[in-house]
């Protein structure tokens, strides 16, 4: 996903479990070479996942555990719920007594077998964050459970949209965000991203809309529903198994348009040709990706462009990433978003992160694994921008983390026994984990690095994977069993301590050196006429807008402004980045465009900073960002919405 930063988390965690992990580790894989048999008692990565407990889902897959989920759903758009059942294919234990199923503010009916007897359940407990057990008694050799449920508005993973708060104002728009453990307020299923799991659905909607999953789309028109003229099914089906997270759904006057052989854009119909223009250079990507590590798997790639209200950058829900329309730029300028959720097929569908804590895997890959497709797509001075712009975010997110009272999040491998996962969400898992990648890339050089990291998910394709087993991978497949070698590059320090080890690669980038140097002679007092702006991109200026000093006065401002007209741009990195800084000098002539911006999309990315500044502003920012919320907050998601709430008081 990407992405939003939460950097200001009160939650203080402190690290046993991992340190106890590391000595477990070390003691058990001492003395293992790629030469020799493995000596029996000696766990393999496999069986290292197969032991990993997952504290954010109340499953026991040893005793039961879900292969196949088949939806049968009809949207309600007047409550705003969705009903009917799911089909759960259970692989069981000889003896199995029960299924344990994840749960949250779902509406339970009934449970049935596959003929439709019913069976005994029980709801457990509900705790805020990971929901209530459903305990279901299985009868002898039972393989199959279905659940008859509805949603309830109270579900934090689907999102009804009224026609005023999409782009095409006349149909409503439903859709779903499962990462990282809310797939279980519209999915009664083993909610665990180690339980992978293939899924079959056929959901009704009113005949004047169209859905979409994260699947094979079998009937992209609709089909007739019997007895209901005014209602339409649509049938889907994925059958490569994936992490409950990843199953996905989207509801709304959607369009389709190829942009090539195997790639394309849905998007609300308004906004279809414009993303398509975008969007042109998917096939592109996906050519770049396969070069560097190897075939696609899941047949189309596909992205689905929300309504502005989504909270997130994108999320790479299989075959259809969902994203923002905040990246159509007009100019491709902001694309990397895609690459990043292209190279999601790769690091997280296909090897996937067994629990929360193991985040950094799906992320840290994903980053590192973008910015070698933008390299190849848009070369490497862009790739390089982009890398020295990530590392100023993760610097300034391992500060923050660290005033905050939460240096535990600067780790790679947090304990998240007990917190939400949403809470660890910063650039910690992504440009560190990119940056630890980076090292091993330089260290081994790229050939050889290359080779490994395509080993890496070839080895582990439609497997979940943790931080302890992928670093006995690394041993095994990398680092010979060098121990001197793995002190050397301080993979101890940068797998499970905080901070950013001192062997991490300072990327830079000489177009932003230019950059830097028209911002020093500008703030310097040079006139504004007389700076180098030829050929700028975004990234060009958005280095220029946040590296800018506070000390520029407010006839700078203007005289910038005069010039490049960022007050009205439409470019949303550049708007973001202009409007922060507005908000710090109060410069008036922008205050409107600020008001403007917060109420058009709810991106958590942009709303963060923007109403962070405004509160850090007492009296007039205080007050606007307290009116501007109360107008934009019914329409921002729940995600979006718990961000601010925390900024807003
Ligand atoms: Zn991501």
């Amino acid at each position: 996903m990407r992405h939003i930063t939460l950097r200001t988390s009160a939650i203080v965690r402190r690290l046993t479990a991992a340190a106890a992990a590391v000595l477990m580790l070390g003691a058990g894989a001492a003395g293992l070479t790629a030469c020799q048999p493995k000596p029996s008692g000696r766990a393999t990565p496999e069986a290292m996942v197969a032991r990993t407990v997952d504290d954010h889902s109340y499953a026991r897959p040893q005793e039961a555990r879900v292969r196949h989920v088949d939806l049968d759903l009809t949207a309600d758009f007047n409550k705003k719920v969705l009903r009917g059942t799911a089909s759960l294919q259970l692989e069981t234990e000889a003896n199995a007594k029960r299924v344990v199923l994840d749960t949250r503010a779902l509406d339970i009916e009934k449970v049935t077998d596959g003929s439709g007897a019913p069976l005994k359940y029980t709801l457990g407990k509900n705790d805020p964050m990971m929901g209530a057990p459903l305990t279901v008694e299985l009868p002898q050799g039972a393989q199959k459970v279905v659940v008859h449920y509805q949603t309830t508005p109270e579900g934090t993973a689907l999102q009804w949209l009224s026609p005023a708060q999409t782009a095409g104002k006349q149909k409503p728009f439903l859709f779903s965000q499962g990462q990282e453990i809310h797939t279980r307020t519209w999915v009664p299923t083993q909610d665990s991203p180690a339980i992978r799991q293939t899924y079959k659905a056929r959901i009704v909607v009113p005949s004047d809309l169209t859905v979409v999953m994260a699947a094979k789309q079998l009937t992209p028109k609709g089909e007739a529903v019997p007895g209901q003229p005014r209602q339409r099914a649509f049938r889907f089906e994925l059958d490569k198994p994936v992490a409950p997270y990843l199953i996905a759904l989207a509801v709304g006057d959607i369009g389709f348009k190829a942009v090539g052989d195997r790639t394309g854009v849905f998007a609300e119909k308004v906004t279809l040709d414009k993303a398509a223009a975008e969007l042109s250079d998917m096939e592109a990507m996906l050519d770049a990706a396969e070069k560097i590590y190897g075939d696609y798997r899941w047949d189309r790639y596909d992205v689905l462009i929300l309504p502005p209200s989504f909270p997130y950058g994108g999320m790479e829900n299989p075959m259809v990433t969902f994203a923002t329309p905040t990246i159509l730029a007009g100019d491709k300028s902001l694309v990397s978003l895609i690459a990043h959720e292209l190279a999601h097929s790769w690091s997280g569908n296909l090897v996937t992160n067994a629990t929360w804590e193991d985040f950094w895997l799906n992320e840290g890959f994903t980053t590192y694994f973008e910015n070698r497709i933008m390299e190849q797509v848009y070369g490497p001075e862009r790739a390089r921008m982009l890398q020295v712009l990530g590392y100023h975010d993760l610097q300034e997110t391992l500060d923050d983390l660290s005033a905050a009272g939460t240096p535990d999040f600067t780790r790679l491998h947090p304990d998240l026994k007990g917190v939400s996962p949403d809470a660890y969400f910063s650039d910690v898992p992504y440009e560190k984990g990119a940056a630890f990648l980076r090292m091993l890339e330089a260290r081994f050089g790229r050939k050889k690095f290359d080779a490994y990291v395509k080993g890496y998910f070839e080895r582990y394709k439609f497997k979940s994977m943790t931080t302890e087993a992928f670093l006995v991978d690394l041993r095994t497949n990398l680092l010979n069993n060098n121990a001197d070698l793995e002190k050397q590059l301080q993979i101890h320090q940068w797998l499970y301590e905080r901070g950013l080890p001192s062997n991490a690669i300072v990327p830079t980038s000489p177009a932003l050196d230019q950059v830097m140097a028209q911002i020093q002679s500008f703030a310097g007092g040079a006139d504004v006429k007389t700076l180098d702006v030829s050929g700028y991109s975004t990234q060009h200026w958005q280095y220029f807008l946040t590296q800018m000093p506070d000390t520029i006065t407010l006839e700078q401002m203007a005289a910038l402004d005069g010039q490049f007209k960022f007050t009205e741009s439409q470019n949303a990195e550049i708007r973001a980045a202009w409007l922060t800084l507005a908000i710090k000098k109060h410069y008036l002539p922008a205050m409107t465009a600020v008001r403007d911006f917060l109420l058009a999309q709810g991106r958590a990315k942009f709303c963060r900073p923007l109403y962070t500044e405004l509160m850090k502003q007492p009296g007039w920012g205080v007050d606007m960002a307290r009116r501007i919320y109360a107008e934009a907050r019914p329409g921002y998601h729940d995600v979006t919405r718990a961000v601010v709430d925390k900024i807003v008081k």
